[in-house]
């Protein structure tokens, strides 16, 4: 891939180097992480086990529309964490975007503004969207517009690992929020989304540099940009996710 002086400005401000990086195994394996690295340690979570009768599984939320989704997360009480909640965080970006990109769950300043990835992690993914000429914006074209999404919609309070029953009960309205917008590429970020959508417990390091898919959606796996911020070496590996991921949002892969 070749760069435009902007996006070589915008890989150095993600600490990206513009060389070869060395061989995949020459990076410290995920599980070395401190348990702190909450969103980024790739063997914290097992797999969601599915609950029996998901409220979001419900056959009526096959059927919703946009807005109808919305209010129905906005409403929802089928698991603990709405009695934490300030807000539900649905989702933002324009729904004709080709791109979804989806993190695992609100931390504190997505609960209080309800938008994903508005803190120092979001600041981070805009500047990797920015390198891609993507955006959350909703006046771009939609092949350079992303929808983010989180696995969760309410927030674990005190930012704790979602619980196995939390997901089950939100993948629903994940599911409807693909139906509805059909992406062509799903960017998975950090390992409790990648490992609950793909039903794994591989760490994001292992899962990374091939294409999955979800709901028939192709889906690349990347780091959670709060990894990032703490691992700087591990930038140069979410370049090379990003560029697989345009190569499979233009259909060359
Ligand atoms: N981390 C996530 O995974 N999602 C958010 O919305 C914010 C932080």
């Amino acid at each position: 891939m070749r760069w435009s002086e902007h996006q070589i400005a915008m890989l150095r401000e993600m600490g990206v180097r513009l060389w070869p990086t060395g061989p995949e195994t020459s990076a410290p394996p995920d599980r070395a992480l401190p348990p702190t690295e909450r969103a980024a340690d790739p063997v914290a979570a097992a797999p969601a086990p599915r609950a029996a009768t998901p409220v979001a599984a419900a056959a009526s939320v096959g059927t919703m529309d946009w807005p109808v989704l919305r209010d129905t997360v906005a409403a929802c009480t089928a698991c603990k964490l709405c009695e934490s909640r300030r807000q539900t965080v649905f989702g933002v970006g324009s729904t004709r975007a080709h791109w979804m990109i989806v993190g695992e769950a609100p931390g504190e300043q997505e609960d209080r503004q309800g938008e994903p990835f508005v803190g120092k992690s979001g600041q981070l993914l805009d500047n990797m969207l920015r390198t891609i000429a993507l955006t959350r914006g909703e006046d771009a074209e939609p092949a350079h517009q992303v929808y983010i999404a989180n696995t969760l919609k309410c927030r674990p309070p005190g930012n704790r690992n979602p619980q196995p029953d939390e997901l089950a009960q939100c993948e629903g309205f994940l599911i409807r929020q693909v139906q509805l917008l059909q992406p062509k590429i799903i960017l998975a970020m950090g390992a409790f989304a990648v490992q609950s959508l793909l039903r794994s417990t591989e760490p994001v390091g292992r899962l990374r540099g091939r294409v999955h898919h979800y709901q028939g959606v192709p889906l690349v796996v990347t780091y959670h940009p709060a990894y990032l911020l703490r691992n700087l070496v591990d930038k140069a590996k979410a370049w090379d996710d990003l560029c697989l991921a345009v190569e499979v949002a233009r259909g060359s892969v």
